[in-house]
C-alpha cells in the first residue's frame, strides 16, 4: 500500500528563527489532531537542517532539503552533499524541482547522480517532474513527463526505484495561483502510473507514492486528493502558513 504524503517546499523563504517557529506550529498541529495515516514531510533550506530536526519530535514529520550537490565530497565550493545532508537527521531531498531545471540548468544527467547519491546515503528522493504551459497546449506533456522520469529514474533498480517518490508539478500551476484540475491531475498520475507499471511492473507502481504540485490550497486540496492516483501534495506557498498547511494534511 502506497503512502499518503503532504510535503511542504519552504523554497527560499523563512530565516532560521522564522522556520523554527513554523516547523513547531506545525508540528504542535500534527501531535493535536488526527491526521489518520498521513506522511508529514517539511522541505526546507538547508541552513535549517539541523535545527529543525531538533524541534520536530513528531514521528509523522519528516525533514527534507531542497536540492545536494551532484559529486561525493572534494573541491566544489559552496555545494552541499547528500551524506552532510544525512548527517543532520534529514531523511528526504527534494530533486529536479522546476525552478532548479530553469534557473540552475538541472539537465537528468545531473539529476541521476544526485538521486544515486541521494539512495547511497539513504535518503529519499522527492524527485519532481512537470511540463511548462507551451508543452502542455501542443499535446507534448505526456511525452515531457515520460522523458523526464525514463532519463532521470530508469536507471535504477526495482528495489531502489521503489524508494522513491514523484512529485507531479506542472510548471504553469506552481506559483500562479492556477491549479490542475482534479481531471487534469488524474489523468496525468494515472499515465505516470502506467508509465511506471511497464517499466517496473505493476506491484512497483502501484507502491509509488505520486504526489500533486501547483497552487495547492486547503480549498482546493480535498478534490484533488479525492482522486484514485493522487497520492498527496507537494506545496509551496501555503506551506508557510501553519494553518494552511494543516488544511491541506487534513484534506484526505
Ligand atoms: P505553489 O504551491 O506555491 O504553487 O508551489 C508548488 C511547488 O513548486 C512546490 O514544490
Amino acid at each position: 500500500m502506497r503512502k499518503k504524503i503532504v510535503a511542504g517546499n519552504w523554497k527560499m523563504n523563512n530565516n532560521l528563527q522564522e522556520g523554527i517557529e513554523l516547523a513547531k506550529e506545525i508540528n504542535g498541529l500534527v501531535e493535536s489532531t488526527d491526521i489518520k495515516d498521513v506522511q508529514v514531510i517539511i522541505g526546507a533550506p538547508f541552513v535549517h537542517l539541523t535545527e529543525l530536526n531538533k524541534a520536530i519530535t513528531s514521528n509523522k514529520i519528516r525533514v527534507s532539503a531542497q536540492n545536494c550537490a551532484d559529486e561525493k565530497s572534494g573541491a566544489y565550493t559552496g555545494e552541499i552533499s547528500a551524506s552532510m545532508i544525512a548527517s543532520t537527521g534529514t531523511e528526504c531531498v527534494i530533486l529536479g524541482h522546476s525552478e532548479r531545471r530553469s534557473y540552475y540548468g538541472e539537465t537528468s544527467e545531473i539529476l541521476v547522480k544526485k538521486t544515486n547519491l541521494c539512495l547511497e546515503n539513504n535518503l529519499t528522493p522527492i524527485f519532481c517532474i512537470g511540463e511548462v504551459l507551451e508543452e502542455r497546449e501542443s499535446g507534448k506533456h505526456f511525452d515531457v513527463v515520460k522523458s523526464q522520469i525514463a532519463d532521470g529514474l530508469f536507471h535504477l533498480s526495482v528495489e531502489d526505484f521503489g524508494k522513491v517518490i514523484l512529485a507531479y508539478e506542472p510548471v504553469w500551476a506552481i506559483g500562479t495561483g492556477v491549479t490542475a484540475s482534479a481531471d487534469q491531475a488524474q489523468e496525468m498520475h494515472a499515465f505516470i502510473r502506467k508509465t511506471l507499471a511497464e517499466q517496473y511492473g505493476e506491484e512497483a507502481a502501484q507502491n509509488c507514492s505520486i504526489l500533486y504540485g501547483g497552487s495547492c490550497k486547503p480549498s482546493n486540496a480535498k478534490e484533488l486528493f479525492s482522486n484514485e492516483d493522487v497520492d498527496g501534495g507537494l506545496i509551496g506557498g501555503a506551506s508557510l502558513v501553519a494553518e494552511d498547511f494543516m488544511g491541506i494534511i487534513t484534506a484526505f
